[in-house]
């Protein structure tokens, strides 16, 4: 994945297909990694695959059309080190980021990361951190 990209949606925004349509216009692979939409308001985080042109072009399409497109420039790192694998996080982590292996070590899979930090306090050593690029 090159880069995460935080979508919010203005209220006139919701009900119009802007993202389908502006992913036609640029040769970005875009996957959705977790989506909050009601009848007022909307928070998509997308994984978008693509060279740095094309993503600046994809983030001024979906401004022009109505989304506010933010690239996060932060990411949860997980230090196998220090990890005691006690499993204390993997419950609270709603999307299965962080899972075990079939050896029950503990990992974390970044792709699948939505940075909701829930895990983090959770950790009696630490080892998951939030690091910023
Ligand atoms: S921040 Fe932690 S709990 Fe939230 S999705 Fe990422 S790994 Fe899972
Ligand atoms: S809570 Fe911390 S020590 Fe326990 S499995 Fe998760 S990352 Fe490892």
């Amino acid at each position: 994945m090159t880069a995460k990209l935080l979508l919010r949606y203005s209220p006139e925004a919701l009900d119009k297909p802007i993202l389908a349509r502006v992913i036609r216009q640029t040769s970005a692979e875009i996957n959705i990694l977790h989506a909050e939409l009601d009848a007022t308001k909307g928070e998509i985080l997308v994984g978008v695959e693509a060279p740095p042109a094309e993503i600046e072009k994809l983030m001024y399409l979906l401004k022009k059309n109505g989304i506010d497109a933010k690239k996060l420039e932060r990411a949860v790192e997980l230090d196998e080190n220090s990890c005691l694998d006690c499993g204390a996080c993997l419950s609270l982590c709603p999307t299965g980021a962080l899972h075990t292996k079939k050896d029950y070590s503990v990992r974390l899979d970044e792709d699948k990361c939505i940075l909701c930090e829930v895990c983090i306090p959770a950790c009696p050593v630490r080892a998951i951190k939030i690091t910023k690029f």
